[in-house]
């Protein structure tokens, strides 16, 4: 284990859950999961004010999964959240989180997805319940005792479930649970209709807040671009077109991301490395000797691994992942901007952080620029900078030394100096896109195509046509199903991976699969319906990068 780890180990969690926040590559809580976890796993209820990025889940997931029996197969837990989205990425989070907790089961009960096989999972025995609060007062409404088991309740993005018109079947929830449960409440914002739940329901609770003091940044120019998360590793790529850069660091979350992105950096012919707390020491002291001196230019690194980090030649600073509070990104933005120079910093906000950018404007004082991605025109032209730059020096000495042999080369050759310098250039840029089209053609990320932000989902579960179609907005292909895993990009999974098991463990043909997507904590594969069933059970067993896959039919509505 290394020091860093040390940081959740002084929780004394059930020692299956520490080893799973391992595997998943945290170094060290954040703020938020400091402050909650010792009192959840203590039993009180509990008011904690943090929004999306902070860490919230795990601050709450980690201390639940260690106070429910796995050896109990019946409801503990219920987390509920204002969206189908939400709801989904906190199951997905509890899943990641008792991966190493044989016989823990959770289930995602929310509007849009039939109510049979929702309720059947309940009764089957999962432990941990996350739902929106129509679909589950619809549950209730058929089974009033359906939640009569739960001890431990959460409210994950109270505000926002009061926003959208939630605050009835709150009531009725409150109603159908143990008076004794623990009550656990997160919300942005407090307002005064969060305090009266707070007061009607919660007993004695705790108050936990991220003390934001206002910070000053100086010198340090600050943009932030909203991006998918699953587009991070483009949008960086085609940011790095464009910044004019010396050194650079970029900061993300795990220690898989770290080499993750190195190594798509590396591909790219950039001089890259990462640095995590997984690294020995004295390798870290020789990556940041070498971004000193120039053997590197880009460090990918986690915030523990980036500690006392001092390199007067970093100009850029690019927060990948969001920081877990404001303090920290103006930690981490502070890396540049040394010696009195200018720097820039650079921060990718998906649709569920837009809120984060708003605190830190708000503890920085400074508004954080929206920039957009570089259009193919603002990539030719840095390209062409660049070339310039690299060749300008050269051309003014470069006739006395090389002069004659243009001259033999063009007779030999019998062509014009112009075809000859065309062809010097194209060997000298090896393939690179220089012209429009060309430029077109490589970049996967349209510009400007930034993400809407999540729709809630409508009271009474409704589904939601905008979200539907934000989430599936390619049709399926007759006779195909779309199948989902709870393996992503941070599980360390790319498409191939999941290609090459279906392929090998299913016995199919490489046409009968159609798109794979790969999103940050889930993925969709589509698959032949005819036989999806026998199919699946054959994929039963099947692991992808040391983790069961569990394959399982996707209903988008
Ligand atoms: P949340 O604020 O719960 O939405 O979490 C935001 C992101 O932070 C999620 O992708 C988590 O997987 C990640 N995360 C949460 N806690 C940690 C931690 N201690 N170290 C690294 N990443 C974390």
């Amino acid at each position: 284990m290394t020091q860093e780890t040390g940081g959740f180990a002084a929780f004394n969690l059930n020692p299956n859950i520490l080893a799973a926040v391992i595997a998943t590559g945290y170094e060290e809580p954040s703020a938020i999961q400091h402050q909650s976890i010792p009192i959840i796993m203590a039993g009180h209820d509990m008011i904690g004010q943090a929004q999306t990025g902070t860490g919230k889940t795990a601050a709450f997931a980690l201390p639940i999964l260690h106070r429910i029996d796995p050896a109990k197969r019946e409801p503990q837990a219920l987390i509920l959240a204002p969206t189908r989205e939400l709801a989904l990425q906190v199951a997905t989070a509890f899943e990641t989180y008792a991966k190493q907790m044989p016989g823990v089961t959770v289930v995602a009960v929310y509007g849009g997805a039939p109510m049979g096989p929702q309720l059947k999972a309940i009764r089957n025995g999962a432990q941990i319940v996350v739902a929106t609060p129509g679909r589950l007062c619809d549950h209730l409404r058929r089974d009033e005792k359906v939640l009569a088991t739960v001890n431990h309740l959460v409210l994950d993005e109270a505000d926002e479930m009061l926003k959208l018109g939630f605050m009835d079947d709150l009531e009725v929830i409150f109603k159908a649970l143990p008076a004794t449960r623990q009550t656990v409440l997160f919300s942005a914002t407090l307002p005064q209709s969060i305090r009266a739940i707070a007061e009607r329901h919660l007993r004695d609770p705790q108050h936990v807040k991220i003390q934001t003091k206002t910070q000053t940044v100086t010198a340090i120019e600050q943009a932030h671009l909203l991006v998918h998360a699953d587009q991070k590793t483009s949008a960086v790529l085609s940011l790095l077109e464009v910044e004019d850069f010396d050194a650079l660091i970029m900061f993300v979350r795990t220690k898989q991301a770290t080499l993750d992105l190195a190594s798509a950096l590396e591909a790219k012919g950039y001089k890259a490395a990462a640095l995590n707390g997984d690294i020995a020491q004295n390798q870290r002291e020789r990556v940041i000797d070498s971004l000193k001196d120039g053997r590197l230019d880009i460090v990918v690194a986690t915030d523990v691994a980036a500690r006392g980090l001092d390199v007067p030649r970093i100009t850029h600073v690019f927060n990948v992942d969001m920081p877990y509070d404001p303090e920290s990104y103006v930690h981490r933005i502070g890396r540049t901007g040394r010696a009195g120079r200018e720097g820039r910093a650079l921060l990718l906000v998906t649709p569920r952080e837009r809120r984060m950018l708003q605190v830190i404007e708000r503890v920085t004082g400074q508004k954080v620029a929206e920039v957009r991605l570089p259009d193919a025109q603002a990539v030719l032209d840095a390209r062409i900078k660049k070339l310039t730059n690299s060749l300008s020096p050269l051309v003014a000495d470069a006739e006395s030394t090389h002069g004659d042999l243009l001259d033999r080369l063009t007779a030999d050759i019998g062509c014009t100096p112009r075809a000859l310098a065309a062809a010097l250039l194209r060997k000298a840029t090896n393939g690179q896109a220089l012209t429009l089209a060309a430029i077109e053609k490589e970049r996967p990320l349209v510009p400007n195509n930034a993400p809407r932000g999540d729709r809630p989902e409508r009271t009474g579960d409704r589904p939601d046509r905008g979200d539907r179609e934000r989430r599936a907005p390619i049709p399926l292909a007759e006779g195909r199903a779309r199948c989902r895993t709870a393996l992503g990009a941070r599980d360390g999974i790319a498409a191939k991976n999941l290609l090459g098991a279906i392929l090998n463990e299913g016995g199919l043909a490489r046409e009968a699969i159609g798109r794979i997507q790969v999103r940050d904590s889930f993925s969709l594969v589509e698959l032949p319906e005819d036989g999806l069933e026998k199919l699946l059970t054959k994929l039963k067993d099947t692991r992808v990068a040391g983790k069961q896959l569990k394959l399982r039919r996707y209903r988008e509505d």
